[in-house]
């Protein structure tokens, strides 16, 4: 009955679980369902949701300069049916939702996105992770709907490496962004920086710096080998987060460690300043036990790791009436064979992908008829 997928999917980081908020307007949770586990005993409450693939940046570590091969239209989940999805994991436990991409603000009817969510009983906490660059045009739209807490990207503070790392101009407007979203008081607000050894890994003194006089998290995160093989490669731009670690705690001895969500083990605060810092060990990959998210991309497909290529399409089942329960089934067997962590996920996903070599050929050319 379920259309299995393997798909190799552009890279889209995971980002943490943070504490739960509340969200918009909490009504009665209508027949809940048994909570989503895997077979390791793991539980996942909060779901990442793409909702486009098309993006008004192109970072050179995340797209080519001609973008990807955009799926559009009927291909993507439409709005009700993306709240249709959320509904069903409310039900089966899931508190947060958090819209990504892609750059989520491209898409037309993502303040709607948001208050559905928001408004969906047992959603707790609606986040977005966005380039920035839109977010003025929409902060105060967001803010009302619901919208409980913002992660804006921002690899540099300079402008021409921000040219440089994303292809386009908008580094003061992705500063003035996060400014705003300070200014209008969403619950909360973090910095997504890519680290890039060579490239702005002299900007991990000032960014910290910047936590001084700015409420907000700034999270360096791992670079993951999810650039289509346009700038990882050897790995030579990789810093790890035990160096960041290092770092830290030789610029700043008296550092303490602070508390942030599941994927923010590596949390810290200067004494005296506003922000925080955490580390994000996205390649290493040290936090896979702590994991709690659900993917769903913006074609529908449903994803239990970063680092699987293997998906189960709703998209289908919800174009040709499925039920909730069946909606509810798809997520469980997707869980039901999530790996213990993403090595095995890379592994598992590297020898499906020699096997479905031969297995896939299907045309009698292709077997030799
Ligand atoms: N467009 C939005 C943005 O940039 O915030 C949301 C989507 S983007 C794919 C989500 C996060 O993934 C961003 O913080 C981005 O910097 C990060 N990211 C993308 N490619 C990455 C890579 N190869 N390694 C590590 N992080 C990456
Ligand atoms: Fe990728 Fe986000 Fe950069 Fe767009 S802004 S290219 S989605 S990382």
């Amino acid at each position: 009955m379920f259309r299995h997928e393997n798909v190799v999917h552009g890279g889209e980081l995971g980002v943490a679980r943070d504490d739960a908020e509340p969200a918009g307007v909490i009504q009665q949770i209508s027949t809940p369902y048994a909570p989503l586990q895997d077979t390791f005993g793991r539980t996942f409450d909060y779901v990442r949701i793409a909702v486009t693939e098309k993006c008004n940046l192109r970072c050179t570590y995340c797209m080519p300069e001609e973008g990807v091969d955009f799926k559009n239209g009927e291909m993507l989940l439409s709005a009700d049916e993306i709240q249709r999805v959320i509904g069903v994991l409310a039900r089966m436990g899931v508190k947060k939702v958090r819209f990504t991409g892609g750059e989520p603000l491209v898409r037309k009817d993502i303040v709607k996105l948001v208050a559905g969510a928001a408004n969906t009983p047992g959603i707790k906490a609606v986040h977005i992770t966005t380039n920035g660059i839109l977010f003025g045009k929409y902060a105060k739209e967001l803010r009302a709907a619901g919208l409980t807490g913002v992660n804006l990207s921002l690899d540099t503070m300079n402008q021409e490496k921000f040219q440089r790392i994303t292809r386009r101009e908008g580094c003061e407007k992705v500063i003035d962004s996060i400014k705003q979203a300070i200014d209008l008081g969403f619950p909360r607000v973090k910095v997504n920086t890519v680290v890039m050894r060579g490239f702005n890994d002299d900007e991990l003194h000032d960014f910290t710096e910047w936590t001084k006089d700015h409420p907000v998290t700034v999270r360096f995160i791992e670079f993951m080998p999810f650039d289509a093989h346009q700038i990882w490669e050897t790995g030579e731009h990789f810093l790890s987060a035990e160096t960041m670690i290092k770092h830290l705690k030789e610029w700043y001895p008296n550092i303490e460690d602070a508390s942030g969500t599941r994927t923010e083990h590596h949390i810290f605060k200067v004494p005296g300043y506003q922000g925080k810092i955490a580390i994000i060990p996205a390649f290493t990959r040290s936090l896979c036990g702590n994991c709690s998210r659900i993917r769903l991309t913006a074609d529908g497909g449903v994803r239990n790791c970063l680092y699987s290529d293997r998906e189960y399409t709703v998209r289908e089942l919800l174009r040709t009436g499925g039920t909730d329960d069946d909606v509810a089934e798809l997520f469980r067997m997707a869980f039901r064979e999530k790996a213990r962590d993403g090595f095995e996920s890379k592994k598992q996903s590297m020898m499906r992908q020699t096997t479905v070599k031969w297995a896939g050929r299907t045309s009698m050319t292709q077997i030799g008829g």
